[in-house]
């Protein structure tokens, strides 16, 4: 019968795989009989069994294809978004910019008016925008009347309120809609 520092020394061979047939009998013997060096040789025969098992981890043959599918729909997802961006920023200038160039000529739609005779612009439709400018003046006129009215009667506590009401409405219309878990799910699909 051998000691459990023999023991050790015939654990460490085995673990290096030059244990002779011998000693591979006197440690099993040891082993039987010994609790201790038991969990020992348990132990690492374990983790050899580990080490041992060569499972080479290859990925599935359709990894690549279905890898670039994936790529595929996060870029699709991506242009998409900015493409909307694009255009929501497109109209949303192209409305400021209409808005922009009405003010102006209801603002000087005399002298657009009398530019248009000058240049034998077609009288119909000269007096035509005329009163389109016109009619846009008293609209911008009564829009502002209104601002004017909303300023002096309603205290600035109802105003500061207002617009606090629609920071919020517009900072939820602008948030982003969990951008990041739309990613997630793409990837998931
Ligand atoms: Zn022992």
């Amino acid at each position: 019968m051998i000691s459990c520092n023999s023991c050790n020394v015939l654990i460490t061979k085995y673990l290096d795989g030059n244990i002779s047939e011998k000693e591979q009998n006197q440690l099993m013997e040891h082993v039987s009989i010994c609790d201790l060096c038991k969990e020992e040789y348990t132990k690492y025969s374990l983790i050899l069994d580990v080490l041992n098992e060569k499972r080479e981890i290859e990925p599935p043959e359709t990894f690549e294809s279905e890898v670039m599918a994936k790529i595929q729909r996060i870029n699709l997802y991506a242009k998409k978004s900015r493409d909307k961006k694009f255009l929501k920023l497109y109209f949303a200038s192209s409305i400021l910019f209409t808005l922009a160039l009405i003010i102006a000529g209801a603002a000087f739609r005399e002298q657009l008016l009398a530019i248009f005779l000058y240049i034998n612009f077609p009288t119909k439709y000269a007096y035509g925008i005329y009163h389109f400018l016109e009619v846009s003046a008293v609209f911008f006129t009564m829009v502002k009347n209104v601002l004017i009215y909303l300023c002096v009667y309603i205290s600035e506590v109802y105003i500061i309120l207002i617009g606090l009401a629609v920071l919020a409405f517009l900072s939820k219309a602008y948030k982003p809609k969990n951008k990041k878990d739309k990613t997630v799910e793409l990837f998931q699909k």
